[in-house]
């Protein structure tokens, strides 16, 4: 399997740390607002990625964290603090924005078929930890304290910024943004923030350089370093991580632990709205739920993804959407056409070779497209048995996520509220399990609910009375 190296710049060969196994660690959202499409198109990214790994037979630990403080309006240590600033903004605690925001995002994800990580931890559930990672930088000499907090000093790390191919004398230089009189060199970053003097936070800690929050940067590394080890495989983000967030996250993990932090460093390019980049900042910004109310479902969405490599730019716009829309609702009805076929054709294996060719564009840096167009070409050739086809189908659809397994005759010819759909699966069960009385009783509500059930060959069948 191939993958690009944003630290190396080039494609290589995966290679895993420990035999058949990768450790997987992605920078989450930030809770203080809705996740936009442009968001959960770096989560999209990741979840192909973790499931190409998967269909390569690698057992993978996925670790997406959940930055719930410290993440400040600016990259550069100033600024109001994301969540307490809504928090205000809102009347709301700081806790409840949290928990509003994180439920509606897995919701959203749950959505989009993505396989949720293994964890997701909070921020300020690993306050400890990331203390224990400031006082062990402080310890072997990395770090200065300033009047609003401790600071790590890039000049004591040779390597600084060698992953983001930073410029750093024409950083020192001031090139980059005016920096704070007290900051050493302009790139040095904050691991602890002190609490505003006179100001009471909603989200603060004692430590032993006094009351205050982690920096931003600090929670990946010390979430990472407990969840997943020291060194591990696989690091991802959006391409905005690059210069800072994730170059920072080298600096404090390899000068903390004294060994290397990461071998692949993969990034996703940007959803763009009208040439720029998709941001809550910039405005302009669509959810998951807004595309529904403009009729497309979250599906679609993936399907429109599908239609990009993750290393290029990708233009969002509505007919682009419309487009994808209709892709996805043709091959719904080549599956379903399909499973019709299937039922009445006796099983035949035709020998060919369309498992390789989807195994070769997923497996060349995760070519996602190309293996789109491999599904296709394979569900129109009729030399292949229908059955053939569905199950090769069915496969390729482990990287896709597109659930073409639940695709139903009935959802297809009419939109059946989907408690309907819920109660003539439970329906289903009932027969199974020879509950004669309540599958009964469950086809009596349906009739109420104005839909009749019907059992057929791949199930059952509902329609509208
Ligand atoms: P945030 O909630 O801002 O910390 O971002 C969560 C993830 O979304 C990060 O990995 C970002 O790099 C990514 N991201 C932000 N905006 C976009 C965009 N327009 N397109 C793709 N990914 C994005
Ligand atoms: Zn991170």
């Amino acid at each position: 399997m191939k993958l690009y190296n944003t630290a190396s710049r080039s494609v290589e060969e995966f290679v895993p740390i420990e035999n058949g196994k990768v450790k997987m660690y992605c920078c989450g959202p930030t809770v203080y607002g809705y996740q936009h499409i442009g968001n959960f198109r770096s989560f999209f990214f990741e979840d192909i990625l973790k499931r190409v790994l998967q269909y390569n037979g690698y057992d993978v630990t996925h670790v997406m964290n959940i930055t719930d403080v410290g993440h400040l309006t600016s990259d550069e240590d100033s600024g109001d603090d994301k969540m307490e600033k809504k928090a205000a903004e809102e009347g709301k605690t700081v806790w409840e924005v949290s928990k509003f925001f994180t439920d509606i995002f897995m919701k959203d994800m749950e959505l989009l078929n993505i396989i949720p990580p293994n964890t997701f931890p909070k921020a300020t559930e690993y306050i400890q930890e990331q203390i224990e990672m400031v006082k062990e930088l402080e310890a072997k000499g990395f770090t200065y304290v300033t009047s609003d907090g401790v600071y790590y000093d890039t000049s004591k790390f040779p390597d600084y910024g060698k992953m983001a191919r930073l410029d750093i004398e024409g950083l020192r230089a001031g090139e980059r943004v005016e920096f704070s009189e007290e900051k050493k060199n302009p790139t040095d970053f904050s691991v602890w923030k002190f609490s505003p003097k006179n100001e009471k936070r909603q989200m603060e800690w004692d430590s032993p350089w006094g009351k205050g929050f982690p920096g931003w940067h600090l929670e990946c590394s010390a979430m990472s370093k407990k969840l997943l080890g020291n060194h591990f495989d696989i690091h991802c983000g959006g391409v905005d991580h690059i210069p800072v967030h994730h170059t920072n996250e080298i600096a404090q993990s390899e000068a903390a632990n004294g060994e290397k932090f990461v071998n692949y460093w993969v990034h996703g390019e940007f959803l763009l709205m009208g040439d720029e980049k998709m941001s809550k900042s910039k405005g302009g910004t669509l959810t998951i739920a807004r595309l529904k109310e403009e009729g497309f479902e979250p599906m679609h969405y993936r399907y429109f993804l599908l239609n990009a490599h993750y290393r290029k730019k990708l233009n969002f716009s509505e007919e682009g959407l419309q487009g994808a829309k209709n892709a996805y609702e043709k091959l719904k009805e080549r599956i379903l056409s399909l499973k019709e076929k299937a039922a009445n054709e006796n099983l035949t294996d035709t020998p060919n070779n369309y498992k390789e060719k989807f195994l070769e564009k997923i497996n060349n840096d995760l070519g996602i497209t190309e293996a789109l167009a491999v599904l296709w070409t394979m569900l129109k050739d009729d030399t292949l048995s229908a059955n053939q086809r569905l199950e090769l189908a069915y496969d390729f659809d482990k990287v896709f996520g597109l659930q073409l397994d639940k695709i139903e005759k009935a959802e297809a010819a009419d939109d059946i509220p989907g408690e309907v759909k819920s109660l003539a699966g439970q329906r289903m069960q009932a027969k199974k399990d020879k509950n004669f009385a309540l599958s009964d009783e469950l086809r009596n509500k349906i009739k109420e609910m104005g839909y009749e059930v019907k059992d057929s060959k791949d199930g059952y069948e509902l329609k509208r009375l």
